[in-house]
C-alpha cells in the first residue's frame, strides 16, 4: 500500500515490527523480504513523491515513451538469484546495451575498442597491430610514475586516445582538469582490441519489460507493507516506538546531523526536451567527448525499448551535466577523496555503536551500488542480521563487516 501523506490512521506508528527509511532497490527489497518470508509489518518512509529510487521511471506523458527520472538505467548482473528475484516481479526484454561516444563531430564505440581504434587513426589493424601500436603509445610514462589522472589515463592506453575521449569526459565529469585530478581515480580504463561493442559481460543483461515502476509497484505491494510517500524520516522519527528495528538507506552524515562534517558528492542535471521526430540520435545514450560541448550524455528513452510499438512524431531526450553537489541537491555519485573515505570511516564508527539502527544502501554506505548490488546488499543484510535477530532474537547491529 503507497500513501502519499501521513494520514491520523497511520500515527499508529507503534504497530510496525520494522521501519525502513527510503523506497530505493535496497528498502524495498528489505520490506519485501521481512513481509513475505517472516510476515513482518513494515512501515516505508520515502522523502521523496515515488518509490523507487534513483532507479524510478515515468511514462512521460507528452510522448507515452518511459523515461528514467534520474537517467538511463540499465540491468545487469551475473547472480542468477538476484536476475530469478526480478524476474519474478516482470519479464526482461533481451535489450543489450551499446554505448556511443561523439567526438569532433564524429561518432565511435565505446568502451574503447579494435572498431573504435581503426575508426581513430582511419587505419584496418588486426587485433595484434592494435595492441602493439597502443603499447608503444603507453610508453611515454609509467603508471608508477603518474602523478595525476591525466598522466595515468596516459600510461594506460597513450596520449591520442586519452585527448580524445578520455580529458574532456573527465573534466566535465569532474569539473577540473585532470591534471588537477588524483591518479587513483581510475584504477583502469578498459581498452578491447576485439569488435566486441557490448557495453557490459554479465551473464543476465535486459530491461523490464512492464516498466521498473512496475517493479517497485509490486515489490511494494503486499498487505503488510505500508509506504509513506513525502515523508522524512527524522520528522516521524520521535513518532516510532523507541524499539523497532530500523533499516535506514538515507545518507549516513545526514544521519548524524553532519556532526563530523558532510561527505561530498556529484550530482547530476537533466535538461529535458521533446523533439519533434521519431529518432533524434539513433541510440539510447550518447556521451560527449569534447569539452566544448557542455553537457556528457544525451538520453534517448525511446530505444531502451525497441519492442515497444512507440509513435513516430515526436521523442524525448534528456541532456545530461554533471557538477559537485551542494547540500540541497540530489547526491548521485560519492567523490570519495581521502578526506571522505577517512570521514565515512569516523561515521561507520559511529553507526556501529547505534543499537536497533541498521545502514544501508548507495546513501548509507556512501557507496557507488549498480542495481544488482543494492539488491544483492540488502539479501545479505536481511539473512545476517534481520532474519537472525526476529527469528533468533540476536541482537541488531551493524556488526564488523559493515
Ligand atoms: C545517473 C545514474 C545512473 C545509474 N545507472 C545505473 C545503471 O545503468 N545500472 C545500474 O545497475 N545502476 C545504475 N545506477 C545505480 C542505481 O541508481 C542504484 O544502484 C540504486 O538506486 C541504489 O538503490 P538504493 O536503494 O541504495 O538508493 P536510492 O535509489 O537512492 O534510494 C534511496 C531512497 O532513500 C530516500 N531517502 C533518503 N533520505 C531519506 C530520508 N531522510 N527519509 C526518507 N527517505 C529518504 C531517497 O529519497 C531515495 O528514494 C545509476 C545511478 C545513477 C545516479
Amino acid at each position: 500500500m503507497v500513501k502519499n501523506t501521513l494520514e491520523d490512521e497511520d500515527m499508529t506508528l507503534l504497530s510496525y515490527n520494522l521501519v525502513v527509511a527510503g523506497a530505493g532497490f535496497f528498502g524495498l527489497t528489505i520490506a519485501h523480504q521481512a513481509a513475505t518470508r517472516l510476515g513482518l509489518k513494515v512501515l516505508v518512509i520515502e522523502r521523496r513523491g515515488h518509490i523507487g529510487g534513483n532507479a524510478h521511471s515515468v511514462i512521460d506523458p507528452a510522448t507515452g515513451i518511459e523515461a528514467h527520472v534520474y537517467g538511463s538505467h540499465l540491468f545487469h548482473c551475473n547472480s542468477e538469484e538476484i536476475w530469478r528475484y526480478l524476474n519474478g516481479f516482470t519479464p526482461f526484454t533481451d535489450y543489450r546495451h551499446h554505448v556511443l561516444t561523439t567526438h569532433q563531430g564524429k561518432v565511435y564505440s565505446m568502451p574503447i575498442n579494435l572498431g573504435t581504434i581503426n575508426s581513430f587513426f582511419g587505419k584496418e589493424f588486426s587485433s595484434e597491430e592494435a595492441q602493439a601500436l597502443i603499447a608503444s603509445q603507453r610508453g611515454e610514462i609509467t603508471v608508477d610514475a603518474a602523478h595525476n589522472l591525466e598522466e595515468k589515463a596516459i600510461a594506460l592506453i597513450g596520449r591520442p586516445l586519452y585527448e580524445a575521449f578520455i580529458r574532456g569526459y573527465t573534466a566535465k565529469q569532474w569539473q577540473t582538469d585532470p591534471r588537477e585530478l588524483p591518479a587513483d581515480i581510475i584504477t583502469r580504463l578498459p581498452v578491447r582490441f576485439t569488435h566486441n561493442t557490448r557495453y557490459f559481460d554479465d551473464r543476465f543483461e535486459g530491461l523490464p519489460s512492464e516498466g521498473y515502476y512496475t517493479i517497485f509497484k509490486r515489490m511494494a505491494d503486499h498487505p503488510n507493507i505500508h509506504v509513506m510517500l513525502n515523508t522524512d524520516f527524522f520528522e516521524v522519527r520521535p513518532q516510532l516506538h523507541a524499539g523497532v528495528p530500523i533499516v535506514y538507506t538515507g545518507p549516513i552524515d545526514r544521519y548524524f546531523d553532519y556532526r563530523l562534517g558532510a561527505l561530498a558528492w556529484r550530482t547530476l542535471d537533466f535538461e529535458r526536451e521533446i523533439v519533434p521526430t521519431g529518432d533524434f540520435q539513433g541510440t539510447s545514450v550518447m556521451n560527449y567527448a569534447d569539452e566544448e560541448i557542455p553537457y556528457t550524455r544525451i538520453h534517448e528513452f525511446r530505444h531502451l525499448h525497441p519492442e515497444r510499438n512507440y509513435q513516430r512524431e515526436k521523442t524525448i531526450i534528456f541532456r545530461e551535466y554533471s557538477r559537485f553537489a551542494g547540500k540541497e541537491d540530489e547526491p548521485y555519485y560519492p567523490v570519495n577523496t581521502n578526506r571522505d573515505k577517512d570521514l565515512f570511516e569516523a561515521y561507520r564508527k559511529l553507526a556501529q555503536r547505534e543499537k536497533n539502527v541498521l545502514f544501508g544502501g548507495r546513501l548509507g554506505t556512501y557507496r557507488y551500488f549498480d542495481m544488482h548490488q543494492a539488491i544483492g546488499a540488502a539479501f545479505k543484510l536481511f539473512e545476517n542480521r534481520l532474519a537472525p535477530h526476529f527469528t533468533q532474537k540476536q541482537p541488531l547491529d551493524n556488526g564488523g563487516d559493515f
